[in-house]
């Protein structure tokens, strides 16, 4: 099947903090849903600041990369792996640009914030940081495969 390699592309999502507290978990793991993506993997999560910090460590000469970090791991996280063919790329169209005052509406963080230190969502920004990130988040049997008969119209 040609298109098998496309369908296993993977990225992961992490609703942050403040999308969890504001009760929007529902609302944007439902975009990702009706887009025609596939969850493959999802877990709830209080990170450590070392491991907010690894997981940012792009960041680290950033000015905010410590508050951003205390942030990150200052309450719950959704942690996901979503799975489709132009999902890495496309999920960060669903999610908009990091600032909300430059998101397009329509786009998570167009519609849903304001401030760019409260910008609800992360995702992956590539195929590496995607494949570094999963495995930061999750053990390889956390990933579940599976067919849907959907799949074969939307995938
Ligand atoms: P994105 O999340 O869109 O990939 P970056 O990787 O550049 O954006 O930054 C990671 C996160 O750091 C952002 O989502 C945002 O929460 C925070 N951040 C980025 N720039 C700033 C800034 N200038 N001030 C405060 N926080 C910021
Ligand atoms: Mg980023």
């Amino acid at each position: 099947q040609e298109a098998h390699a496309a369908e296993l592309e993977r990225t992961f999502i992490a609703i942050k903090p403040d999308g969890v507290q504001r009760g929007l978990i529902a609302e944007i793991i439902s975009r990702f849903e009706r887009k025609g993506f596939k969850l493959v993997a999802i877990k709830i999560v209080v990170p450590s600041k070392d491991f907010a910090q690894k997981h940012y460590h792009d960041l680290k000469e950033r000015p905010f990369f410590n508050g951003l970090c205390d942030f990150l791991g200052s309450g719950p996280v959704i942690a996901m792996v979503w799975e489709g063919e132009g999902v890495i790329k496309y999920g960060r169209k669903l999610i908009g640009a990091t600032d909300p005052q430059k998101s397009e509406p329509g786009t998570i963080r167009g519609d849903l914030a304001v401030v760019v230190g409260r910008n609800i969502i992360h995702g992956s920004d590539g195929p590496e940081t995607a494949k570094d990130e999963i495995s930061l988040w999750f053990k390889p049997d956390e990933l579940v495969s599976y067919t849907s008969n959907a799949e074969k119209w939307v995938y």
